[in-house]
């Protein structure tokens, strides 16, 4: 299981973070999270979670900017996100 950031469009924050197997399971959800599938782009790899969440996650959203940090392996913020 990884985090995805899947980007949203119209949406408050841009998009979600889904918890899923691969980009294709994390764009699923988002789907079945109520978003239209057209309004669902692109679905990068998160570091860690960040609000808003798209299905059940088990941690707490370590992550402020999963616009920088999507598609990166570590936080890209000055402070590590966990701080
Ligand atoms: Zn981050």
């Amino acid at each position: 299981m990884a985090f995805y950031w899947v980007e949203i469009k119209g949406s408050a924050r841009g998009g979600g973070t889904a918890q899923a197997d691969s980009a294709d399971a994390a764009k699923a959800i988002a789907v079945q999270a109520g978003h239209d599938e057209s309004a669902i782009g692109r679905v990068r790899t998160l570091p860690y979670p960040a609000n808003p969440y798209l299905n059940e996650i088990g941690w707490p959203d370590f992550c402020y900017q999963p616009e920088t940090c999507a598609g990166k392996h570590s936080c890209q913020a000055r402070r590590a996100c966990t701080e």
